[in-house]
């Protein structure tokens, strides 16, 4: 039996098969070299036949969870499969010049779609975003960068995960993450907690094969256990056990008031990344989703989601929460969050280069697919929009002409749509500053901690070897959390805060005493901070009313 240490990232307890995997780069993602026209035909053949297998079983899974005209959309892609529009499209592309089977699929897709988007059929416009998503099913399934199959139930090892690896992975088959490396606010953690996977990183697990072996994880102790013995089971059964007792403590807490002594009420709210991390809101009664990462819709794909697409997930998360207040916070593709076909500039800081609203303000057709899906489904439910990475009024300004141009295209073509409330993350030390200005000219503030650290402090989130200087609790960073709430207030408007630093129980009190109005943190982070505030000692001088 081999022992290590680790930090935890998600808590829990473990233990079973090893998949081990390997974190792909972002070339890996777009390596698809060309070989030669058979073994290319070769490689359609593999992933056609991957597809299908995938449409079949996502047919019947979402005929049984979410209902029958959704399967049938599945099916009928399953049937698009077998066009011979799009298969000897595509066979002709490879045959004709030096292109991959994955690439000739995406450019048929394209060009497919275009045709569709010409007429004038609604119905057969709506089958332009179809044609996309089948032929991006064929490209990954061929590039395989689909998700990696589990099979049987099994802890995931990895030196590090990109976040759409950690997404794409089926919740029901892992039990945890071990990784060798990672930080407590890259998004994989972000992504773990969210899907409430025990997760131990920066462990020294050894660099040997480990396929196959079992694994056993106790984040308690954080500490993992590689070939256990017998008496290593039986603690780990026990550690399970307390575990799960104190997991059903904390679900008394349901259907209570997030109330502290001093009487200052907190919404808790829940982020998600993907419209099933909505079971796990319910379960742990969140009062609202106070963070949807919706650039997880763009990650792991091959090209961009249709406006139908996002209007699904978006008003599937608005009609399930019931009512309950869902803020979308508008595509956060950059940085660590890569989606290749967005083709993105090379660029030496990327965490401080295109990325968020610079993007949507640059390439507002993008944005406004997006915004259209989004006013849409605020028909169907409690939805706000919240702009990601603001640095100054004038960005919100150009956002809200764009968003005023939507909403007088959708008036003109008669659809269905309502106008959203309008926040923004607070998570540059600009914005800060200028919470004042800028609270005069949306609803409501959430604050981003995890980026508003990085960048207040010069701190990278990404890179695990720089130890106690990074500091969640930096004064400048409470500072900060002091005055935007403070500002926020003086303006007539609520604010929360959506980054990891919400869930962090030593200071709750000391975001009650700053009046915050809402924390929002991972769905099992829920019913932990309504047992801290019905506790706080927290003094509150004044009782802000919380809208
Ligand atoms: C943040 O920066 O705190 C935040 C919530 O956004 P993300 O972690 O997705 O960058
Ligand atoms: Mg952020």
């Amino acid at each position: 039996m081999i022992t290590g240490k680790g930090r935890t990232a998600c808590q829990g307890v473990a233990i079973g098969t090893i998949l081990e995997i390997e974190a792909p780069t972002v070339s890996d993602l777009s390596n698809d070299a060309y070989m030669s026209v058979e073994q290319e035909l070769e490689l359609l053949q593999e992933g056609l036949a991957c597809a299908a297998t995938e449409l079949e079983e996502l047919a019947a899974k979402t005929r049984e969870q979410v209902g029958e005209d959704e399967a049938e959309i599945l099916e009928m892609q399953r049937m698009m499969l077998d066009d011979p529009d799009i298969c000897d499209a595509i066979i002709a592309k490879i045959k004709k010049g030096a292109i991959s089977a994955s690439k000739a699929a995406i450019e048929v897709g394209i060009e497919q779609a275009r045709e569709f988007e010409a007429l004038d059929d609604q119905y057969m416009r709506e089958r332009a975003a179809d044609v996309k998503d089948v032929t991006s099913r064929i490209s990954r399934a061929i590039l395989g960068t689909n998700v990696v199959t589990l099979t049987e139930p099994s802890i995931i090892v990895a030196d590090d995960l990109t976040p759409s690896q950690t997404v794409a992975f089926d919740r029901k088959l892992i039990l945890g993450f071990v990784l060798r490396k990672g930080t407590m606010n890259s998004h994989a953690s972000i992504l773990a907690r969210t899907m409430n996977i025990p997760s131990l990183i920066n462990t020294e697990l050894p660099d040997e094969p480990l396929n196959g072996r079992i694994l056993a994880l106790d984040t308690e102790a954080q500490t993992f256990y590689l070939d256990p013995d017998s008496e290593t089971i039986e603690h780990i059964m026990e550690a399970k056990d307390r575990f799960y007792a104190r997991q059903m403590q904390l679900l008394k807490l349901r259907g209570k008031e997030t109330v502290a002594p001093c009487g200052h009420r907190v919404k808790a709210f829940a982020n998600i990344g993907r419209p099933d991390d909505v079971e796990a809101v319910l379960e742990n009664d969140a009062e609202g989703i106070g963070l949807y990462r919706s650039e997880f819709l763009y990650i792991g794909k091959e090209t961009y989601p249709s406006e139908e697409e996002q209007y699904r997930a978006y008003a599937k998360v608005a009609s399930t929460m019931n009512g309950k207040l869902v803020i979308i916070r508008t595509l956060d593709i950059g940085a660590d969050k890569v989606a290749h076909y967005f083709n993105l500039p090379e660029e030496e800081n990327p965490a401080l280069g295109m990325r968020a609203i610079r993007i949507c303000l640059t390439r507002p057709e993008i944005f406004k697919t997006q915004l259209r899906a989004l006013y849409r489904a605020a028909a169907r439910g409690n939805i706000a929009i919240m702009l990601p990475m603001i640095t100054s009024v004038d960005e919100v300004l150009k956002a809200k002409a764009i968003c005023a141009e939507v909403e007088q295209e959708l008036k003109n073509e008669g659809i269905e749509y309502k106008v959203p409330s309008l926040g923004i993350m607070i998570e540059t030390p600009a914005a800060a500053i200028l919470s004042d200005r800028l609270a005069k000219v949306v609803d409501f503030f959430s604050v981003g901690t995890n980026d508003l650290l990085q960048y207040t402090c010069a701190i990278d989130r990404q890179n695990q070897t720089l130890g106690d200087f990074y500091d969640p609790h930096h004064p400048a960073l409470l500072e900060f959390l002091r005055i935007i709430a403070k500002n926020a207030h003086d303006n007539g408007i609520w604010v929360g805060i959506c980054g990891e630093l919400g869930g962090d129980l030593e200071l709750t009190d000391t975001f009650i005493e700053y009046g915050y109005d809402e924390l929002s943190v991972s769905p099992s982070a829920v019913l932990p901070l309504r047992e801290k505030v019905l506790k706080s000692k927290a003094q509150c001088k004044n009782i802000l009313s919380s809208k």
